[in-house]
């Protein structure tokens, strides 16, 4: 399994782990492995360590606070205080040892050192001035959270390869589906029985539309 980097924040990046939230949770970090290969892919260390499974149920604990504390900031809440404690204990806690070898930077550290660059990547991100960019995306299943860097402050997708085409791709089913449908209208209105497959589908096509035209 590849991981994706598209949050444009590491403590997002590590949030996304669990994709689809809402509708069918997704877990990428199933096995202590899986969260030792997602430190090396963001660049947390430069090794994978090894960890155990209660190592991964912290670092699962703390991606959740990290989630629950990020969307309570979006929306406008006071943050949980039992969160907070634990996400600034996580921040406390000694990052990843930074050396610089023959071979280049290496970064070495355990579970608490993932944890830790992970924490104080959420405390910046909460206490500073990007919160107000933060965005979900815009497909509706997916809960995907970013870091809105776009000059216009118009990103509406966490990818193009996940999302905004799954969108595009919906957009023009919808217009090739709402065409017939238009064509057949007068037919349909009689029976009755099809006009509210027409009705979906110009509001597929609406709403779709709409989401295009924030890309
Ligand atoms: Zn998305």
């Amino acid at each position: 399994m590849t991981f994706v980097f598209v949050s444009g924040d590491l403590a997002l990046d590590f949030a996304g782990t669990r994709k689809w939230r809402r509708s069918a949770p997704e877990e990428l970090l199933g096995t202590p492995a899986d969260a030792a290969r997602w430190a090396v892919a963001a660049g947390v260390l430069t090794a994978p360590p090894a960890l155990s499974v209660s190592d991964l149920t912290a670092l699962l604990v703390l991606r959740e606070q990290v989630y629950g504390l990020t969307t309570a900031a979006l929306a406008g809440h006071t943050l949980p205080a039992r969160d907070l404690r634990a996400l600034n204990a996580a921040a406390a806690a000694a990052p990843p040892r930074v050396t610089l070898t023959a071979g280049g930077i290496r970064r070495a550290g355990d579970a608490t050192a993932i944890g830790a660059a992970v924490a104080i990547a959420a405390v910046e991100l909460l206490g500073g001035p990007e919160i107000t960019s933060v965005r979900e995306c815009a497909l509706e299943e997916c809960t995907r959270l970013f870091v809105d860097r776009s000059r216009a402050g118009n990103r509406a997708w966490c990818g193009m390869e996940e999302c905004g085409n799954r969108v595009k791709a919906a957009a023009y089913r919808a217009r090739r589906g709402a065409g017939r449908s238009g064509v057949g209208r007068s037919g349909v209105d009689q029976t009755g029985v099809g006009q509210t497959g027409v009705g979906q589908a110009g509001g597929i096509a609406v709403s779709a539309s709409r989401q295009a035209m924030r890309s």
